[in-house]
C-alpha cells in the first residue's frame, strides 16, 4: 500500500501523514526533508542554486534516512540534521535546489527505493510530486490544500515551537513565494494528480484530516487487498 500526500507548504501534509502512518503501522517518508538536506549542503558550501553544476556537490555526500519507530531522522554524512533543516532559510533554499534536474533525479531514485522497500507493509510519502512523478501508481492519492492565512498561521506556530520566531506576514510571503516557485518549475511541478482526492484542511480539525485519509485507505483496501 503506497499512500501519496501532496500539497503546498503549510497545508498540513507532514503532521497528517505522520499520524496516518502511526495509526496504520505504515512507514512515513517526508520527501521535503530530503530536499531540505540537499539545501543544507548548498548553504554550507555557499553554492549558487541557479548554477546546475553545483549539484556536483552531491557526489560523495551521503543523505541517510532512518526510522526510529514512527520518527524519521535524516543525516548528512553521519551528522543528524533533522533539526537544522527546519530553519526558514533552509526551506527557501530547498525550493531553489528542487528546480535542479540533477537534484530531483538523485532524490527520486532514493524515494522510489525506500517506497518500494516498504510498500508491502504500507508507506505514506508526502511532498509535491509523489502522486504525479514519484509514485504515479500509488494506491491512495491525496492533495491537501488550505487557505493561505491558515497555512501561514500554522507554519508560524510550527517555527515558533522550534524556536524560530518570525512575523506572520513574513511567513505568509515566504510560503506564497515558495508555492509559486514550486508550481511554476519545469520539472515535477506542484500540482494535483488527476486521480488525487482533494482535502481542504482550512476548516477541518486535525482529527478529521487524519480520519479522512484513513477512510480512503480503508476504502482502497476493501476494493482489493494491497
Ligand atoms: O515539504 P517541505 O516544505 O519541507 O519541502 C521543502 C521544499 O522541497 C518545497 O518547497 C519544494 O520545493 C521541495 N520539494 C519538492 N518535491 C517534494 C518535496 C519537497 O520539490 N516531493
Amino acid at each position: 500500500m503506497i499512500v501519496a500526500i501532496d500539497g503546498p507548504a503549510g497545508s498540513g501534509k507532514s503532521t497528517t501523514a505522520r499520524a496516518v502512518a502511526r495509526r496504520m503501522g505504515f512507514l512515513y517518508l517526508d520527501t521535503g526533508a530530503m530536499f531540505r538536506a540537499v539545501a543544507l549542503v548548498f548553504l554550507r558550501a555557499g553554492a549558487d542554486p541557479t548554477d546546475a553544476a553545483a549539484a556536483d556537490l552531491l557526489e560523495g555526500c551521503e543523505i541517510q534516512v532512518t526510522h526510529d519507530g514512527e520518527t524519521m531522522r535524516i543525516a548528512l554524512d553521519g551528522e543528524d540534521v533533522s533539526e537544522a533543516i527546519r530553519r526558514p532559510e533552509v526551506g527557501a533554499m530547498a525550493s531553489d535546489v528542487a528546480k535542479l534536474a540533477a537534484v530531483r533525479a538523485y532524490l527520486l531514485a532514493e524515494q522510489r527505493r525506500i517506497g518500494h522497500a516498504h510498500a508491502e507493509g504500507g508507506v505514506v510519502l508526502d511532498g509535491r510530486d509523489i502522486g504525479t512523478v514519484v509514485f504515479p501508481e500509488a494506491d491512495v492519492k491525496i492533495f491537501m490544500v488550505a487557505d493561505p492565512d491558515v497555512r501561514a498561521a500554522r507554519r508560524r506556530d510550527e517555527l515558533a515551537r522550534r524556536g524560530h520566531d518570525a512575523p506572520l506576514q513574513t511567513v505568509r510571503e515566504d510560503l506564497l513565494r515558495r508555492d509559486r516557485q514550486d508550481a511554476g518549475r519545469a520539472i515535477a511541478p506542484l500540482r494535483r494528480a488527476d486521480d488525487a482526492v482533494e482535502l481542504d484542511t482550512s476548516r477541518r480539525s486535525f482529527e478529521e484530516q487524519v480520519q479522512f485519509v484513513i477512510d480512503k485507505i480503508r476504502e482502497r483496501q476493501e476494493k482489493a487487498p494491497v
